[in-house]
């Protein structure tokens, strides 16, 4: 079983003043490649202190990544202090010292004993060519432990990971095994009630693991295996797919995510309901939301556009009096927006939308004040959001509260 760690060197690290993205990077892409990542240390620009680091992984883990201090200034000390614990020298890697000196030859600089620090790799170790900057990536084998040490720089650590290294890995047999995931939604029924219904199930996985998580409206469970190749993956999630729908499969409405307007979509379908839209602050982007799902039509009857008064009159007939008395960014123009539409455009349901997007205040309502109305069987509820943002954001995410209301 290989026992892997990850030592991210660098001062700046421990004073937060840059954030460690690189080690969460490393142990998203070693976990995905089947590789256990069982500790993080995390040390200063201290040779002391490195050194100790150093030593404690060589105890405990079979592979190490070392990320940072590889370039040529002072206080990048990672490869002096590793050719201490490996009681080996560093020498000059003669193709990259050519690259270094080509570079400062080419701009006319001034080449420093420091820069020459870069081409220095392990004696008796491996040199991983970095393409996308200077300090290339090293390799060192000591007493059956793999070392490998990347540059801090983000873009050069994950050339160097996916480019070079995972691929060295996969070609000395350690990736034998990967990880693949299999997303499986469901509807209308809550993550704990998921949970109740697959007790034991879950516990007792370990190949492939099951994890339930809440989306928006939706639960999902993703199921994880670790396999050789896709086929044998398959052959893992197959049958642990089937016991789950047996036990709650009537809730099943797909793989992978599911978004909202699909959601609607799916329930529109299954209790055979249409649907139709009044805009005003949203300005037909309920509409094409919905238009852009496949066989829109089967379920959707259309939508009225109406963002002037007038147009909220004499196209969808709300009354003067509602818009004279109460404004149209009001409750009871929401209700008749929906009343009306629903019976012109002849749908089972009726959604509108009237709300304030711009930023000065309408009808004594702030911006991103919306009233969201839905129309069914004579029945009309409103429902008033308050949307913090730009324009945009407000008629997008009015529409959006729109969707959620109508799966509920
Ligand atoms: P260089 O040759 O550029 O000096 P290096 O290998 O010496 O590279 P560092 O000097 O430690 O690496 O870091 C270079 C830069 O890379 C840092 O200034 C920082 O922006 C980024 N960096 C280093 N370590 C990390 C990390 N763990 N997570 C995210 N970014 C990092
Ligand atoms: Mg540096």
């Amino acid at each position: 079983d290989t026992k892997c760690e990850i030592i991210t060197v660098g001062t700046e690290l421990l004073l937060g003043q840059i954030v460690d993205t690189n080690s969460a990077w490393l142990s998203e892409r070693l976990a995905s490649a089947g590789i256990n990542v069982y500790f993080k240390q995390t040390v200063g620009d201290n040779e002391h202190r490195l050194f100790s680091v150093f030593e404690k992984a060589q105890s405990r883990s079979n592979i190490i990544f070392v990320t940072g201090g590889l370039g040529p200034t002072d206080d990048d000390l990672t490869k002096d202090v590793a050719a201490k614990l490996f009681q080996t020298n560093l020498m000059t890697h003669s193709s990259t010292m050519d690259k270094i000196e080509t570079f400062f030859k080419k701009r006319n600089l001034q080449m420093t004993e420091n820069n020459r620090k870069q081409a220095l790799g392990f004696e008796g170790g491996k040199v991983f060519k970095n393409e996308v900057g200077m300090a290339p990536g090293l390799f060192f084998e000591h007493d059956g432990t793999w070392w490998f040490f990347v540059p801090g720089v983000p873009k050069e650590m994950k050339y160097l990971m996916n480019e070079q290294i995972m691929p060295y890995l996969k070609e000395q047999g350690v990736l034998t095994e990967q990880l693949y995931n299999r997303v499986l939604s469901f509807q209308g029924i809550g993550e704990s009630t998921l949970e109740t219904e697959l007790h034991g199930l879950i516990r007792q996985q370990t190949n492939p693991t099951i994890a339930p998580l809440a989306k928006d409206g939706y639960v999902t469970l993703r199921l994880t295996a670790k396999a050789k190749t896709i086929k044998e993956a398959n052959q893992l999630l197959d049958p642990t797919e089937e016991k789950i729908m047996n036990r709650v499969g009537s809730h099943f409405i797909g793989y992978g995510p599911v978004s909202l307007e699909e959601q609607l979509k799916i329930l529109l379908e299954e209790h055979n309901l249409t649907l139709s839209s009044c805009e005003s602050v949203t300005g037909g982007l309920f509409s094409s939301t919905m238009v852009s799902l496949e066989g829109a039509s089967s379920f959707f009857n259309g939508s009225i556009v109406s963002y002037s008064n007038d147009a909220k009159e004499q196209v969808v007939g709300v009354s003067k009096e509602v818009i004279t008395q109460h404004g149209a960014v009001s409750e009871p123009c929401a209700k008749q927006m929906a009343h009306l539409t629903r019976d012109k455009l002849q749908s089972d349901l009726s959604i509108s939308f009237t709300g304030v997007a711009g930023d000065e205040v309408v009808d004594g309502h702030s911006p991103g004040t919306v009233f969201i109305g839905i129309s069914a069987n004579d029945h009309a509820e409103v429902d008033y959001v308050q949307i913090k943002g730009d324009r945009q954001t407000i008629r997008e995410e009015a529409a959006t509260e729109g969707i959620k209301r109508l799966i509920k």
